[in-house]
């Protein structure tokens, strides 16, 4: 791959502008079909609480469903076409899954669920929004329990100029580190909000970050090990991946 293009490329990207984010539940079962809303004033029943789900469709945004009486998933967060697309991605039977701890009861839909009752079960979660680490642990230890998980973390410039300092700090060229195959190249923080960086440094689950047209992989602590890390603070590193090679890897399709 070529990374002087690379970095050009991403300098040239504009965040665009998308219509504020609204939903809640993409799809819902209506008979024995999983799907989003099609029409004004259909309801349907949430599969996971029973609760009500009425249809919600705005013009400007996705259609959806809201749970009349309040979502059963604490976590849920407002969705938009950003969740839309890549949910798209996998087969509609491995979107949006609900998992209960057995022991407390506690319930969460999982974005997207590959493989589920078998061993090779992978969550992946969408993150658009930002989240404290208080609550990242707190996802991580709830499906990493009986899963492999990925964070899928949505990088731009809505509401801060994190896509700006992310797009800054890309360089693919200085310090790059062959490991299995791949490349792995070391880069530093630049500007501000070196917190969402080391935040995302220490997931336990594997960090994947969806920044313009790029997905990269973010080395955890055991890969930055074999790159000769630990790294300092500020210090990263980024393998890049197709979209086609990132869905392989959430589906156990590509060796790992
Ligand atoms: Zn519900």
């Amino acid at each position: 791959m070529n990374y002087s293009r690379f970095r050009k490329d991403f300098t040239d990207w504009k965040p665009t502008s998308e219509p504020p984010e609204l939903h809640r539940m993409l799809y819902a079962w209506i008979g024995s079909e999983k799907r989003p809303p099609i029409e004004k004033g259909e309801r349907a029943t949430c599969q996971d609480c029973g609760g009500q789900l009425t249809a919600v469709m705005p013009v400007e945004n996705v259609s959806h469903w809201r749970h009349k009486a309040g979502d059963c998933d604490p976590w849920s967060e407002p969705e938009g076409r950003w969740h839309l697309a890549w949910k798209d991605l996998f087969d509609v039977q491995c979107r949006e899954i609900a998992l209960r701890d057995p022991e407390t009861g506690e319930l969460h839909r999982a974005d997207v669920l590959v493989g589920n009752g078998t061993p090779l079960a992978t969550v992946l979660e969408l993150q658009h929004s930002s989240i404290g680490e208080d609550e990242r642990n707190a996802r991580e230890t709830f499906y990493q329990r009986s899963h492999r998980m990925f964070w899928l973390v949505h990088v731009h410039s809505e509401n801060s100029f994190l896509g700006h300092y992310f797009g800054m700090s890309l360089d693919f060229r200085s310090r790059v580190v062959p490991l299995d195959g791949k490349e792995f190249a070391i880069m530093r923080w630049m500007g501000p909000n070196k917190q969402f960086i080391e935040k995302w440094k220490r997931a336990s689950a594997h960090v994947f970050f969806h920044a313009g047209p790029y997905i990269l992989y973010l080395a955890g602590s055991g890969v930055a090990a074999r790159l000769g890390g630990p790294f300092k603070r500020g210090e990263f590193a980024l393998c890049e991946l197709t979209r086609d090679e990132f869905i392989a890897a959430v589906k156990w399709e590509d060796g790992a």
